[in-house]
């Protein structure tokens, strides 16, 4: 999609600290860490958030969760406990609207933040 900040991180035509790629997931660092690790993990087709999802969209959803966990691993986040979080609209606090999970970890968090 032309005007979304994600793909065009995808296109390689923003820059990126990437963490992971496939043929179709992308994870990169945030550009404003909530904790010490935290990661986005973003489908590289672009879909609007979670309230955009299909069934068609299933196996995505399961890889970008796999690479969720295997993330959690080799940043040393298995054992301790982390954070999976997906913002769906305004309410909810999505700044950008291409689906992503952010990955939070590295200290104990608490609800509110
Ligand atoms: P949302 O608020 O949509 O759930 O999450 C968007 C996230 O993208 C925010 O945590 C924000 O810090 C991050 N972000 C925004 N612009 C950039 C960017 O250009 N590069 C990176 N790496 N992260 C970004
Ligand atoms: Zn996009």
């Amino acid at each position: 999609m032309d005007d979304c900040l994600f793909c065009k991180i995808i296109a390689g035509e923003i820059p990126s600290q990437k963490a992971y790629e496939d043929e179709e997931i992308l994870a990169f660092h945030d550009i404003n860490p909530q904790a010490p690790v935290h990661v986005l993990i973003i489908p590289k087709q672009h879909i609007r958030s979670a309230d955009a999802l299909t069934e068609a969209d299933d196996a995505t959803l399961c890889r970008l969760f796999a690479a969720a966990r295997r993330l959690a691993g080799e940043l040393g986040l298995s054992g301790k406990g982390y954070r999976l979080i997906t913002n769906v609209g305004a309410d909810g606090g999505q700044s950008v609207p291409h689906l992503h999970l952010h990955l939070i970890g590295g200290r104990p968090l608490r609800w509110d933040n």
